[in-house]
């Protein structure tokens, strides 16, 4: 039995990271989900949300912006719209982000905007609190 797991953040703009680990631990859109080595293979939706994983004794946190996840034994891959690693989130531009959404959630004039000022802010939100963990 595969006793690691290759874990591959992929986005449409970039390879996010490559990394040999011990457990994944990321957002379903059903429930947060842990992957061990020997995990039976799955396909699911990811929300917005943090994902982490462990090396060792060492953990790392990754903002997810949703996307799907592919877990097989040895491997899991994830497919995000977009993913930071803590030390990548430029805090201030979150912090912007989460004022801006704020507003427009207070003038939204239709569900659409809503949804959308709403969507927006779930991210600037998981960016901030994953930004807090590195
Ligand atoms: P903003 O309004 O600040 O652009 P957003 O939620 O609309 O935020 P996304 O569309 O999710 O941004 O992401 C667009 C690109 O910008 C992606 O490559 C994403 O990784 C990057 N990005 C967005 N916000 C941040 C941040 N605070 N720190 C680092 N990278 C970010």
């Amino acid at each position: 039995m595969a006793e690691k797991i290759l874990l591959d953040i992929v986005t449409p703009e970039k390879r996010v990271l490559s990394e040999t680990v011990d457990i994944v631990v990321a957002p379903g859109e059903d429930g947060e989900f842990g992957a061990l080595p020997g995990h039976i293979p799955f396909l699911c939706k990811l929300k917005v949300g943090e994902l982490r994983f462990r090396i060792g004794a060492s953990s790392r946190h990754v903002a997810i912006m949703g996307g799907y996840a592919e877990v097989l034994p040895d491997r899991v891959t994830i497919l995000a719209t977009a993913a930071e690693e803590a030390a990548g989130i430029d805090v201030m531009r979150a912090k912007a982000a989460r004022e801006r959404a704020e507003r427009r959630l207070a003038d939204a004039r239709d569900t659409l905007e809503f949804a959308s000022a709403q969507a927006a802010l779930q991210r600037a939100i998981a960016r901030l609190k994953v930004a807090e963990k590195q």
